[in-house]
């Protein structure tokens, strides 16, 4: 969900984007298995097949795109799904590639249907069905495509059709970073971006940016503007806890959101089950962003589960808040 980013966000972002996968820190598993489809192809000098990256936002899938193209030495076209509405749409993009580019499909769960299936024939055959006319009368003139690379992207691989699904020669699932990786993370933007960081204050930082690369370096950001203006211009322990009790980011990390949605789940639903909807509704957010953004962190952390039921809050959950639960957790 990059939507409330602003300008000024994305750029301090793609700054600091790892560019070869050498600079990409952790997630070993999904790093190595796909240098390993990089030199592959690279050693038969054809593009590599098609790669899918699924996970939470701010992980590093579109990082992992560019990479991919920087490592083939290829252009890269970034679309994402909401722009892919009209089979017409997919079809320019299309055939306007060139041989060995790299075309990044973001949130591609959210393409329309009818260019998903433009898009099995152009992934299996490098070929697009282009219709001419319509009704009975409509001709599909097929168009030879050069060999290219999708890189697709989704928070939510289960929404995927099987047959687009099975289209992607490697899958890749990115979780959580560990905090000793989001310090390493962090140690690197310090570097980059010349900012005076005591380990301490990174460690603190990481410890509190839900396993997420994106926020540690957004946090780092908000935390150097407090030791500017509040403190010794030091990115210390000290610091980065009082700026981010100005953030209202909690010693676990958890954000606002995060509190809202257990603190409804808690106090307005006695801790569940409730249906995503209504909890969504309850704390005035769309029912995707409470499911794609707040649910993945707080069932990592072990605060809320996913009943058949619906959600259910922990007994962490409730001690986490300060609250007792009444009687047994119904999970
Ligand atoms: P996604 O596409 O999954 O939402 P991005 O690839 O846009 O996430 O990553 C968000 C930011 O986090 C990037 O600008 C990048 O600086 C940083 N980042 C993500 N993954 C890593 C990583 N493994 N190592 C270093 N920085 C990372």
């Amino acid at each position: 969900m990059r939507g409330d980013a602003g300008d000024a966000e994305r750029q301090a972002e793609a700054a600091l984007r790892p560019r070869g996968l050498g600079d990409f820190v952790g997630q070993p598993q999904v790093r190595d298995q796909l240098s390993l489809v990089l030199d592959a192809a690279r050693a038969r000098g054809r593009a590599p097949d098609h790669v899918l990256l699924s996970g939470p936002p701010g992980l590093g899938k579109t990082t992992l795109a560019m990479i991919v193209a920087h490592e083939m030495r290829a252009q890269i076209r970034i679309t994402a799904g909401p722009a892919v509405q009209h089979a017409g749409d997919l079809a320019a993009i299309l055939s306007s590639l060139e041989e060995g580019e790299v075309l990044f499909i973001d949130e591609i769960h959210r393409m329309a249907r009818a260019a998903e299936e433009m898009l099995y024939v152009a992934m299996e055959d490098f070929r697009v069905d282009v219709i001419v006319g319509k009704g009975p009368g409509a001709t599909a003139i097929p168009l030879d495509l050069p060999a290219f690379t999708l890189v697709g992207a989704t928070t939510r691989s289960g929404l995927l059709p099987a047959p687009l699904r099975d289209r992607f020669g490697f899958t890749g699932h990115l979780d959580f970073y560990t905090a000793d990786d989001l310090t390493t993370v962090l140690r690197r933007s310090a570097a980059m971006l010349g900012i005076d960081a005591e380990p301490a204050g990174l460690v603190e930082i990481a410890g509190r940016s839900r396993g997420t690369p994106r926020i540690a370096n957004r946090l780092l950001r908000r935390v150097r503007d407090w030791a500017q203006v509040r403190g010794s211009g030091r990115v210390d322990r000290a610091a980065a806890r009082a700026a981010l009790t100005v953030y209202e980011v909690d010693e676990r990390g958890l954000d606002r959101l995060d509190r809202a949605v257990l603190g409804a789940l808690c106090r307005r639903f006695d801790g569940g089950p409730v249906g995503l909807s209504t909890l969504a509704v309850s704390v005035g957010e769309e029912a995707e962003t409470v499911e794609e953004v707040a649910e993945p962190f707080l069932v990592r952390e072990g605060l809320i589960s996913r009943t058949p039921r619906g959600r259910v809050a922990s007994r962490e959950g409730w001690a986490h808040l300060g609250l007792t639960p009444p009687g047994e957790p119904t999970a």
